[in-house]
């Protein structure tokens, strides 16, 4: 559903700020891809650009792949910007570009929703999700486009429901120059973690499309070019486990229709390991990798931090359940615990192993504005305002053991030798149990022949010739390829290079230890 009734014509300029170098962009795989640039398409972005009344012209620029330039800031009369808490910088940074050229600038989406402290110089805040606030912000510029004396801030009363959300804009972006297409079929989670801040931003009962409009946004993915994996975004895709039962047979008839070229990703909690009835039909719609927030394999940590729907099956067994319907587990593991010891680091060593996940992204407790953590740390008076530090929180180990310990757990969980044997149990284990679908013409076309060869030469070269692990990785490619298994050679090499570039430049402080540090990331402002 677009905005309708509005006859003035607005030049509008979407801008999607730079992340930095990160574990969870993946950008050390690019260069063994054909072309890849940037992650994952922003939704919020192209949601907005979609519901803007069909009369105004809308230029879509994501500075993963390149930066915003001057004709393209005279071309608009305002400017939107949306992003995380991590894109802060750039997204300010964005902004005062945009006001050399004496643009209005707006600013919506996550970050902004939790602080609009963050963001002194934006000419519009767009608190909140779409609705009456996008409405009145239409309308204002409608009206007129100039910068206003002071700053608005607009702030969402009444949602639009998601069952009346247009189809993201996918055709403004360069779908071809990203790692993943994206999706999003619900918003919210019931549960509430105590670090986490999506039940205080999207609430606590998922709200949620229809599949029909899944499907039609799955088709225009397609039309667009984006064929390999597409990434379901939602907080919790169980969060409404009804609703996931109602969409996943469209998602089967989808692949049987479109051959089954598309793989799924989704992010869940790991209690989906009691429901056989949604893995197998997650097996059947294609779904091969499921981001759990395992978060620690600590049973008192699990319970102080609120997340104790992890221990409804033994952590282990629930792993092994999901790799049993062929998806792969990722995990989110969070350091920095109050209830860390010296020896948690070795005992998080001791679940690499033992649950064989080749990725999780080990991160510091960062306390996020408006979650349970970050008021009990503020009584506690141990938030620390300090961007040289890789936390704001005050831990209750020393600080250097802490991060001293996340740089020996990056280290030694990414060894090659130690990553690779990690994947080829996934290859024996998990990738084994997938459907085996029939050879369809999509899969044969020459196009994608064409980008699996591309892919190949540059692992083979950049990898297995010039990487200095290369003995590690033939000895997994040769078994791969006696197999037959291409599919699971390439993402296999491609996201392990990723891991252990990143995982070298993490142990030796080139990294933020966590997701939501800002340290180094000034560096990364794009030029104009
Ligand atoms: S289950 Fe996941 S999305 Fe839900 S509150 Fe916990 S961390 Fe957040």
């Amino acid at each position: 559903m677009r905005l309708e009734g509005i006859e003035t014509v607005r030049r509008i300029l979407c801008v999607f700020p730079r992340y930095t170098s990160s574990f969870g962009t993946f950008e050390y795989a690019y260069p063994l891809t054909d072309g890849v640039q940037a992650f994952m398409p922003p939704q919020g972005l192209l949601l907005i650009a979609a519901y803007l009344p069909a009369n105004w012209p809308v230029r879509f620029i994501d500075e993963n792949i390149r930066p915003a330039t001057a004709e393209d800031f005279q071309w608009a009369e305002a400017v939107f910007v949306s992003g995380m808490h991590i894109q802060r910088q750039q997204m300010n940074d964005i902004c005062r570009r945009a006001h050399r050229f004496d643009l209005a600038v707006a600013i919506g989406g996550p970050s902004v929703s939790a602080c609009p402290d963050y963001y002194p110089s934006f000419d519009y805040l767009h608190v909140g999700e779409l609705g009456d606030a996008t409405n009145d912000l239409i309308a204002r510029l409608a009206r007129d486009p100039s910068r206003p004396g002071q700053q608005v801030v607009l702030r969402t009363a009444d949602r639009i429901a998601m069952s009346d959300f247009p189809i993201p804009a996918y055709e403004l972006a360069e779908t071809r120059k990203y790692l993943l297409g994206s999706i999003q079929y619900s918003s919210g989670c019931p549960y509430q973690c105590e670090f986490c801040d999506i039940p205080g931003l999207y609430g606590r009962n998922p709200r949620l499309k229809t599949p029909r409009q899944i499907i039609a946004e799955l088709d225009k993915l397609r039309e667009c070019g984006m064929t390999d994996t597409v990434y379901f975004v939602d907080d919790n895709f169980i969060g409404n486990r009804k609703a996931a039962m109602d969409l996943l047979p469209h998602l089967v008839e989808w692949q049987k229709k479109t051959g089954y070229i598309t793989r799924l990703a989704c992010e869940a909690t790991l209690n989906i390991a009691k429901r056989p009835e949604i893995l197998e039909l997650m097996r059947e719609a294609m779904f091969v990798t499921v981001f759990c927030g395992i978060e620690t394999p600590d049973p008192d940590a699990l319970k102080a931090m609120h997340k104790d729907h992890n221990m409804m099956v033994p952590i282990m067994e629930g792993i092994h359940t999901i790799n049993r319907y062929g998806m792969e587990v990722v995990s989110g593991i969070i350091m920095g615990l109050d209830t860390d010891k010296p020896e948690t680091g070795d005992a998080l060593l001791a679940f690499v192993d033992q649950s064989r996940i080749p990725l999780l992204t080990i991160n510091l407790l960062q306390a996020l504005p408006k979650t349970p953590l970050w008021d009990r740390l503020e009584r506690e008076g141990r938030l620390i305002d300090d961007d040289s530090r890789d936390s704001n929180v005050d831990f209750l180990l020393p600080y250097d053991q802490v991060v001293s310990s996340w740089r020996k757990c990056m280290e030694a969980a990414y060894q090659p030798e130690k990553l690779f044997a990690r994947y080829q149990y996934q290859c024996d284990f998990t990738y084994a149990n997938r459907l085996k679908v029939p050879v369809s013409p999509e899969m044969k076309s020459w196009a994608n022949i064409r980008r699996g060869l591309i892919m190949l030469r540059n692992i083979f070269w950049k990898v297995g010739v010039l990487g200095d692990y290369r003995k590690v990785f033939w000895k997994f490619a040769l078994r791969q390829l006696r197999r037959g298994d291409i599919e699971g050679l390439i993402g296999s090499a491609m996201i392990a290079h990723h891991l252990i570039m990143f995982a070298r430049a993490a142990s030796g402080g080139q990294q933020n230890a966590s997701n939501y540090s800002i340290r180094l990331r000034e560096a990364a402002i794009p030029a104009e």
